[in-house]
């Protein structure tokens, strides 16, 4: 670890300095939008939450709702419960993701298996899955780690043989297909995160695509437990029977939200089109594996280009004094002290990548020739 903590904490470059890894993507008809929310009366969860998420279920979702929540971990949180998942029963989760992934187990006291990474995609390894079911073994969580969907045909047949739920955290993942089915309409519950730095941004926020007979629960749950319709329509003798949150989307998050959709064929292209010269300028060279690339059976969502390199601190340096940003970004989990602490030797293949991965820049702030000179730096050795 100590090789990597020159990259930890280096100070963020501003985007006039150089090439920064992430920026957020605020479309055209978001301003606009807002100030109309500003001058009305619903400035919190109101109707334009209602139309976001049926915009939203209407592209990604199949015999789903979509339920907007404040971030993409509520959404996990929500999917959870909803999966009826209960203290003591068992989860098998990627080691390597987001801690957002994993840490609203911890509030339900459930008991997290890691799982392995495949160390050509980063994601999930369906081969270490299959020996890590029990009987206990109550859902299992996979994220499609920079925007490549996970092995869905194993893992659904996985989950029919024993009766297990698939949970799919898309955060990386907005547009994403697989073998011609959208991500959202694979599994019962799909969760987005719209955070500032995400395919789509509300500022913070999230949605869970969740099945339809739940959505009235997932509703409650998402506001106190309270049945919100009713409550608005004058009845004030209901009671509250079970524990809710305060996990709300308000209406000037939907408005950036519904701005997004707008255009989002045009984002997710540019953002595929950056990615794909990534993948034709860095793949077959022998000093570099491309993470996640090649795939002909799924669309990437592109969301983060991942490569794998010997000796990463000196190329994130060389990278750095050509005023290009590149980081981890996530790191395997069992390194944190809350999911238990590192047991040496238990996921080898995260131990083999875990001191070679490096994430490029990539976002719609970027051109094709920043990718091009990204490449030729890299390209150049290091
Ligand atoms: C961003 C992210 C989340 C969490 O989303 P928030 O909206 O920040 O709560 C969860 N999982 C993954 C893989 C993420 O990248």
């Amino acid at each position: 670890m100590g090789l990597n903590k020159g990259m930890d904490e280096a100070k963020l470059m501003e985007p006039n300095e150089g090439i920064v890894l992430f920026h957020p993507h605020i479309p055209s008809g978001a301003i606009e939008r807002v100030t109309k929310v500003l001058s009305g009366r619903w400035i919190g969860q109101g109707p334009l939450v209602d139309e976001f998420e049926t915009k939203f279920n209407s592209l990604y979702g199949k015999n789903t709702k979509a339920l907007a929540v404040g971030s993409g971990t509520d959404a996990l949180h929500l999917a959870y419960l909803l999966a009826d998942i209960k203290e003591g029963d068992e989860v098998i989760v990627p080691v390597f993701t987001c801690t957002a992934t994993n840490i609203p187990f911890l509030y339900m006291g459930a008991k997290i298996v890691f799982a392995d990474v495949d160390p050509h995609t980063m994601n999930i390894d369906v081969k270490h899955v299959k020996r890590l079911v029990t009987e206990k073994t109550k859902a299992i969580v996979v994220v499609h780690y920079g925007g490549l969907p996970c092995e869905m045909d194993e893992l659904k047949a996985l989950s029919a043989l024993h009766n297990i739920t698939i949970i799919e955290d898309a955060a990386h993942a907005l547009g994403a297909t697989y073998k011609g089915e959208n991500v959202g309409s694979i599994s019962p519950y799909t969760m987005y995160s719209f955070q500032a730095i995400k395919h789509i941004t509300t500022g913070d926020g999230g949605l869970l695509l969740l099945p339809e007979e739940q959505y009235e629960k997932a509703k409650r749950l998402r506001w106190f437990g309270i049945d919100r319709s009713a409550k608005q329509m004058g009845i004030w003798e209901n009671d509250i029977t079970e524990v809710g949150y305060k996990y709300q989307m308000t209406d000037i998050g939907a408005a950036m939200g519904l701005a997004a959709l707008e255009e989002f064929d045009q984002t997710l292209a540019y953002r595929r089109k950056l990615f794909s010269i990534y993948e034709r300028q860095l793949t077959g060279c022998s000093h570099l594996h491309f993470v996640g690339g090649g795939y002909h059976d799924r669309e990437h969502a592109a969301w983060m280009c991942t490569i794998l390199v010997e000796n990463r601190k000196q190329l994130w340096q060389k990278l750095r004094d050509q005023k290009i940003e590149s980081a981890q970004v996530h790191y395997r989990n069992d390194r944190y002290s809350i999911f238990g602490g590192k047991v040496e030797g238990r996921y080898p293949n995260m131990d083999e990548v875990e001191d070679k991965y490096l994430v490029l820049p990539l976002h719609t702030r970027m051109s094709e020739d920043d990718v091009i000179r990204i490449c030729d730096v890299i390209n150049s050795g290091w």
